[in-house]
């Protein structure tokens, strides 16, 4: 079975974001860049069914800058088999994006399709969806457990209430949530193996696809700075406050 695997180019969870000075978006100059930590679990569950023996082959994809090749590169250390870029140095939206992964879809014929639930950049949580509705395949997101079966997969899902298992019909795209799995380091062996695996690099144009952006974004500001807080040296001093001051009680 061939999965295919999401990854996207995203700022590091450890960096604070800064915006820029005409309120244009996130200042990216010199920003360390990583794999959105949810597409890390998301290869990482690709890797766990690869070695189980459920997947054959692993193809890693990515829609971006020619610096979306690190990540990629990092997914084929983890144990990705090959990786293609969708080059594009535009703003993408996540139609756009889905619309490229489609077509990549349609190409390679994946019998799973594993994104991240969300890129914790720009927090859409809409890329998965927006995928399974242009392809046809059945949905599984927010996957706290995958299991393949035969010609279905199931999907236990987190959902408001508890969990929910679905069973889908292969060929099917699940969005993995934090509690699927714990990723692994790549180790500096398969570093430097990773190297050597094949890389392509498609334009969105060779795929027939169009990444003309639908949304603009009109404005991005830092959140208000939260006032300090205050240590209170009693309950009845507390009880005072949430009265008096918050008038929460
Ligand atoms: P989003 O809908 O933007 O929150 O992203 C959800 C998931 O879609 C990510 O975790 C990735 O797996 C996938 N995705 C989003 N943008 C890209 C991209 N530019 N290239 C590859 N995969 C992406």
């Amino acid at each position: 079975m061939k999965v295919l695997v999401a990854v996207k180019r995203v700022v590091d969870y450890n960096v604070k974001v800064r915006v820029k000075a005409d309120n244009s978006g996130v200042d990216l100059a010199n920003v360390k860049m990583s794999m959105n930590p949810f597409c890390e679990i998301a290869v990482e569950e690709a890797v766990r069914l690869k070695e189980k023996g459920v997947a054959t082959e692993i193809v890693a994809v990515s829609v971006g800058p020619t610096a979306a090749q690190e990540q990629l590169r990092t997914a084929l250390a983890l144990g990705a088999d090959r990786a293609i870029l969708v080059e594009s140095n535009e703003e993408l939206n996540s139609l756009a994006i889905a619309k490229a992964l489609k077509a990549v879809v349609d190409k390679e014929q994946p019998q799973l399709v594993i994104l991240g639930k969300q890129a914790i950049d720009s927090d859409n949580n809409q890329t998965g969806q927006m995928l399974a509705a242009l392809s046809g395949y059945a949905q599984g997101t927010f996957a706290s457990k995958v299991e393949v079966a035969g010609d279905k997969v199931n999907v236990t899902r987190e959902i408001d209430g508890g969990l929910q298992t679905v069973a889908l019909a292969l060929p099917a795209i699940v969005t993995t949530d934090l509690r699927l799995n714990e990723p692994r380091y790549a180790s500096l062996p398969n570093i430097m193996k990773a190297k050597k695996k094949p890389l392509d690099v498609v334009t969105p144009d060779a795929l027939g696809v169009s990444t003309a952006s639908t949304v603009k974004t009109v404005k991005v500001e830092a959140p208000a700075a939260r006032s300090a807080g205050v240590m209170v040296k009693s309950v009845a001093e507390l009880v005072e406050k949430l009265k008096n001051e918050a008038k929460v009680i």
